[in-house]
């Protein structure tokens, strides 16, 4: 049926472009390795899953709308104030919510040239305008950024570490930047790979002094829960109290609420994840330096491999295709030259280490 021509929806709707997943599968290869999401390779931990399965008895039963439990073992475990954690579907609605509460038309919100698509996808979904800021040497440039806003910016969103370049702003850049900003003007620190840094308070000492900061944080990563669903976000009150008039009153299920609660409080099985994810790491980004495909250190789960053309990253990508394993191709974020590759287990970092390096052989 036609759509009747007067039926619109909101400005900016029709500017965004659909957010692109990494690919889990491909053609004709059964022993597939995905290494283009930046998933934990072994997934959640035991007892994460038991908390899950026992979630199971009560699921005709409403989710709780405060999340009270998991605010508290939230605080509890990085020593934070319980009432100004909000629990969102996944951090992306937290970022999402940011928008909606704090952007309008007319305004405009800053991301930065290699920033997450989803700053600018919930920034038009507001119908606010994205500012896109460059990067300097593939970190955020805190100067750049200061320059460009304006008295309508109204968010400045910034991932530490970043996605895709696994780069880090240090605290006291984080911290010129939150002075830097205009006095109507809210700083967003994305800590989706905050867990993998070691000694890393994703920006919490900033919050406590400031009135114009918050930070995101995601259960998708180190937790290995990006199927189910669980985020949460950090700020003054003022801004926590806004948030929790528009989120969904159930907006996470009881499932997502009970295994978030018992993964955050495994603080054994996170600490393993963030040093076997460091060991791997540096390994894999030296067996790539020794093929001739440099990158910069990444903080994260992952390294932003660079290669000498986007021909010569496209024929990589290519190659590990044809050998079942799938890595991210971020032209989007403006690196075309470029292979993102999320840290997998031993094996997996061996098989990729050795594909790349077999590819660079051939076509020395
Ligand atoms: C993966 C990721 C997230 C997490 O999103 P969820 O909605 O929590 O799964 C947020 N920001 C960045 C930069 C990411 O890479």
């Amino acid at each position: 049926m036609l759509m009747a021509s007067n039926i619109k929806p909101q400005p900016g709707i029709m500017d965004i472009t659909l957010y692109q997943g990494g690919v889990s599968t491909v053609d004709g290869v059964q022993n597939v390795l995905k290494l283009s999401s930046n998933e934990n390779p072994g997934g959640p931990s035991d007892l994460t899953k038991d908390a899950f399965s026992r979630a199971a008895h009560d699921l005709h039963r409403y989710p709780s709308t405060d999340h009270r439990s998991l605010r508290e073992a939230i605080g509890e475990i990085w020593s934070l104030n319980p009432e100004r954690v909000i629990c969102g579907v996944g951090s992306d609605e937290i970022l999402h919510l940011m928008c909606q509460a704090f952007a309008g038309v007319g305004d405009e919100v800053i991301h930065t040239e290699h920033g997450f698509a989803l700053y600018r996808i919930s920034t038009l979904a507001a119908g606010a305008t994205p500012v896109e800021v460059k990067e300097r040497n593939r970190t955020v440039d805190v100067d750049a950024i200061l320059a460009a806003c304006t008295p309508k910016t109204k968010l400045v969103f910034i991932a530490n570490p970043a996605n895709p370049t696994g780069t880090m702003l240090g605290a006291s850049e984080v911290a010129r930047l939150a002075e830097g900003l205009p006095p109507q003007a809210i700083l967003v620190l994305d800590g989706a790979y905050a867990e993998f840094v070691e000694d890393f308070d994703a920006g919490l000492a900033l919050i406590e002094t400031r009135g114009n900061v918050v930070m995101t944080r995601t259960f998708s990563k180190i937790y290995g829960l990006g199927g189910l669903r669980i985020g949460w976000g950090y700020g003054p009150q003022m801004v926590i109290d806004v948030l929790n008039r528009i989120r969904g009153p159930f907006n996470l299920s009881g499932a997502a609420l009970a295994a978030a609660e018992a993964a955050v409080r495994d603080v054994e099985h996170t600490a393993k994840c963030r040093s076997d994810n460091a060991h791997w790491r540096d390994w894999l980004a030296q067996a790539l330096a020794k093929s001739g495909v440099p990158s910069d250190i990444s903080k994260a789960n992952f390294i932003l491999a660079r290669f000498k053309s986007e021909d010569e990253a496209l024929a990589c990508n290519a190659h590990l295709l044809s050998e079942g394993i799938i890595v991210r191709h971020p032209k989007g974020y403006g690196f075309p030259y470029c292979l993102r590759i999320t840290i997998g287990d031993e094996s997996a970092c061996r098989r990729v280490a050795h594909a790349i390096a077999t590819f660079k052989e051939a076509t020395q």
